[in-house]
Formats: structure tokens, C-alpha cells, sequence
């Protein structure tokens, strides 16, 4: 689906849009689009604590341009404010207002990350709690007020250091065009589980690619979000098994063929899917992406029970008998990763929408319960929550309600299947197994539940 505005605003009524102080939103660098010039812009590494020296090293060992002070007249790539020295909110003021006096060095599409401590209000003092909760409440805020397709998000270290894996991983997602519509979000690292991947390794495709070896099972993955994921998927290397509905069964044909994938016509209601999976794996499972979901809107005075089960059938009911079935089976391989399609409904709730929240809300309920199941295995499990994504499913609503709920997020623009497929992919990837149990936003920092 084409959003005619932005390429208007970006074209013939750009100083139309200007003058009247329209939304203008701009052509996000994403993965494969980010020009040359933005990836030789330096990084600015702020912070007091020996952290932030650490952080400069390790950007630099993997090629970056490294600033440990803005320079005038220098465009930036990104700011990281390593905060995790900060114990009190008193601590914050120098580095924060250093963030402040270098954005407007920020490039267009450029970032902002903050690393800190993740709030722990049973462990930390009152007084470290209200500084690393401060510190999202920060970061939040600076997403709010990034232009020109400019992000800024947050990494969370719980229990570990600088140096795990995952914290690599995550740096390396939020600096690329793959979390171009990823904003006022945080991913949080809670153990050292998962491999060191260097920038290189993490943003190389084919055989090169992070998920190369790797076998992945798609559902939904005949159209829109769920076809992304899988051609996302192989592009990283992995081997995709594409399922989705007899009826939908040439179009995932067609996605199967173009990436060299298998096509699975299935059903995942019925009972007997868990089965014809494993069939069709032949093997353990690596990856596992619960995308296929369905939306049968009716206020809930008018909900029918075909409405409210088919919902909650195909949307939460079938992946908790997948996994169950799976793992009962040994057919989650070592370090199996699996990610689910969450919603921004189920964290905010949606007027229409009762029966959809509650399966999208269970998906980040069953996540985080799993997470611990995941772990065990040196794997994990997480959800994705997106915000409005340009598909058939969002086709459907109403022109008025379709351009506002375009408008209503901080990057001013609805998300692309490919957003999601991005944080997809890095999510199944071997570095991120230390971030387990979570559910990340892609909404462009939606107003909607943020
Ligand atoms: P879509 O309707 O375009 O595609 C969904 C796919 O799932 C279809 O190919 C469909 O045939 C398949 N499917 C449905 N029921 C199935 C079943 N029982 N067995 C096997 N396959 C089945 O939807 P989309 O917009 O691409 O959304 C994909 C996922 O992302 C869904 O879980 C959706 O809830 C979620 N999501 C979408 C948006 C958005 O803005 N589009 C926002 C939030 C969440």
C-alpha cells in the first residue's frame, strides 16, 4: 500500500507542507537503502564511567568512525550515551546535556541510543531506581523529538555488562537501517547467552549471513508481514518452511520459489499441525516465527462466538500448542529461537478490538512465560509488537482512520512489512539469545500505548 502523502510531501508540496505546518514525514534509510555517505558519518560515544571508553574500542574494532567529543561542523551517525554509571539523578545532567548540545550535528535518519542499567525495583535502591527509570523516561522523550526520520532508543543491561553478546547485537541493529521504523523502544540483555557477531558478520546475506545454516518455520507466509519474514529470512541465510492456508496456497508457492524455501499448505488450528511441521522439518526446529493472525473487528456488545473464537484460535490458541507440541517432542534444536507477532492493540487495547487484544496481549503473556523454558535450552523466545504496518490487513480500514493512524507516531509514517521482518531477523539470530521473554515495538514510537 502506497502512502501517497509521503511521496507528495516529499516531492511537488514539500514547501507547500512547510509553510503550513503539515506532518513531513521522509524516506526512511533502511537496510540496502542507507547511502554510503551516512555509513562512514562518525559515532559520538558520551559518557563519564569507564564504560563508555570500553564501548568507543569495541565500535572502533569493528570499523566505525569513533568521536568521544562532537566536532564542530561535523555531521553525526548516531550519539550513544553510555549511562551506566548513573546513580543518582544528579549524575545524568553532563552527559544528557551533552546529548543535547550534538543533535543538532545528528544526520538525517540518524540515532540515538542510550545504554543503562535496566530498573530493578526490588533490587536497586529508591533513589538508582528513579535513575534508571528516569533514564527510559529520557530516552522516550528525546524519540519524541527527533526530525528527519531520526530515532532514539534504549539498550538495558540487566545483570550483565557491556561486553555480552547480545549488547553487540543489539548496537548494531539500532545503528542499521534494519531499525529504521524502530523508535522510543529498549531492548533489554539479560545474560551472556548467544555468539559475538561483528558489524560485518551481522549486516553480511547468503551464506555470509547470520542465519546461515539455520532452518526457519514461517507461518502466514503466503502475503504481507509473513512473505517479508520469510524472504528476510533467507536473504540471512536460513532455509525457510513457509506454511500457510490450502487456499492461499499458490501465492506462498510463489514466495517458496523465489527464495529457495518449501511451501507447508496448513492449516494451524487444526490438530494435527504440530505433526505435519515436524513432517515437513525432518529435523529440529532453529527458528520459529508465529506470524499467521487473522482480525474479526466487531465492538463487543455486537461479538458473535465465531468472531471471538476464530480470533483466539488461530492468533494465540494454535503457537501455545505449537510450542507445547514442539518441545515435548526434543524438536526445539539447541539454541532454537523462536519470535512472535504481537500487536500495539494488545498492549494499548483497541475500540473494536476485544477479541484481537486479548490473543495479541496473550502472545506477550505466553513470551515471557516461555522465556525461562527457552533459556534452558541456550535459546529464547520474544515477541514483536507492531504499530500500523502498510498491508492488506491495514488496507481495509477506513481512508479517514488509515491517514491518521498513519500520522499518530513520532517518524510520522505507517511501518513497512520489512520493519518487521528486520526485527525479526535479528531477533532469530545467534546474538541476540541474550534478550529473552520481551516484546518489541515497531510502530515508528506510535502514540498509541507508548
Ligand atoms: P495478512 O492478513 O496480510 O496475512 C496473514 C497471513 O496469515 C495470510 O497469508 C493468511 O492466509 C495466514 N493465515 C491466517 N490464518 C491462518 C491459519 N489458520 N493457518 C495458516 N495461515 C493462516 O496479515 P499481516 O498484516 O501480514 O499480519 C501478519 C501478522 O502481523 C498478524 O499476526 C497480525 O496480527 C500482525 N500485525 C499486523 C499489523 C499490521 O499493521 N498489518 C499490526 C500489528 C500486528
Amino acid at each position: 500500500m502506497k502512502d501517497t502523502y509521503l511521496s507528495l510531501v516529499n516531492g511537488p508540496l514539500k514547501q507547500v507542507a512547510k509553510t503550513l505546518g503539515l506532518p513531513q514525514p521522509v524516506e526512511l534509510n533502511r537496510f540496502g537503502s542507507t547511502p554510503a555517505s551516512y555509513e562512514k558519518q562518525p559515532v559520538l560515544v558520551l559518557g563519564t564511567g569507564p564504560g563508555a571508553q570500553g564501548l568507543a574500542d569495541q565500535l572502533l574494532e569493528n570499523g566505525l568512525e569513533v568521536r568521544r567529543n562532537a566536532q564542530t561542523g561535523e555531521k553525526l551517525r548516531a550519539i550513544i550515551a553510555v549511562l551506566d554509571y548513573a546513580q543518582s539523578p544528579a549524575d545524568l545532567s553532563p552527559v544528557v546535556l551533552e546529548v543535547g548540545a550534538a543533535l543538532r550535528s545528528l544526520a538525517a535518519c540518524g540515532r540515538v541510543i542510550t545504554i543503562s542499567t535496566a530498573p530493578d525495583a526490588q533490587n536497586q535502591t529508591p533513589e538508582q531506581a528513579a535513575t534508571t527509570q528516569g533514564i527510559t523516561g529520557f530516552t522516550r522523550s528525546v524519540a519524541h523529538e527527533m526530525r528527519a526520520g531520526a530515532t532514539a532508543n534504549g539498550i538495558l543491561l540487566d545483570g550483565v555488562d557491556l561486553t555480552a553478546p547480545s549488547v553487540a547485537a543489539a548496537l548494531w541493529f539500532l545503528l542499521s537501517g534494519k531499525s529504521a521504523y524502530v523508535s522510543g523502544q529498549f531492548l533489554t540483555v539479560s545474560s551472556d547467552a548467544g555468539q559475538r557477531l561483528s558489524l560485518d558478520e551481522f549486516m553480511s546475506t547468503g551464506d555470509a549471513g547470520p542465519l546461515s545454516g539455520r532452518t526457519a518455520v514461517v507461518t502466514g507466509a503466503a502475503r504481507g508481514i509473513g512473505a517479508a519474514i520469510a524472504e528476510n529470512l533467507a536473504r540471512d541465510g536460513a532455509y525457510v518452511i513457509g506454511v500457510d492456508m490450502p487456499q492461499a496456497g499458490q501465492a506462498l508457492a510463489q514466495v517458496m520459489n523465489r527464495i529457495g524455501g518449501k511451501s507447508l499448505q496448513l492449516d494451524i488450528t487444526s490438530a494435527d499441525a504440530p505433526d505435519k511441521i515436524t513432517e515437513a522439518l525432518g529435523g529440529p526446529v532453529d527458528i520459529l516465527v508465529h506470524n499467521a493472525g487473522i482480525t474479526r473487528d466487531k465492538m463487543l456488545a455486537n461479538m458473535d462466538a465465531a468472531k471471538w473464537d476464530s480470533v483466539i484460535a488461530v492468533n494465540i490458541a494454535a503457537q501455545t500448542m505449537i510450542n507445547a507440541r514442539l518441545a515435548e517432542k526434543g524438536l526445539f534444536a539447541e539454541g532454537a529461537q523462536v519470535v512472535s507477532l504481537a500487536s500495539t492493540s494488545g498492549i494499548a487495547g483497541n475500540r473494536g478490538q476485544t477479541n484481537y487484544a486479548t490473543s495479541k496481549a496473550g502472545v506477550i503473556g505466553l513470551t515471557a512465560a516461555s522465556a525461562e523454558d527457552f533459556a534452558a535450552r541456550g535459546g529464547a523466545i520474544n515477541a514483536i509488537a507492531p504499530g500500523f504496518i502498510e498491508t492488506d490487513m491495514t488496507a481495509k480500514m477506513p481512508t479517514l482512520t488509515r491517514q491518521v493512524a498513519r500520522r499518530l507516531s513520532s517518524l510520522q509514517q505507517g511501518g513497512q512489512p520489512i520493519d518487521v521482518a528486520e526485527a525479526i531477523g535479528f531477533l532469530a539470530s545467534s546474538g541476540a539469545r541474550g534478550i529473552n521473554g520481551q516484546t518489541l515495538r515497531v510502530c515508528g514510537q506510535n502514540m498509541v500505548g507508548a
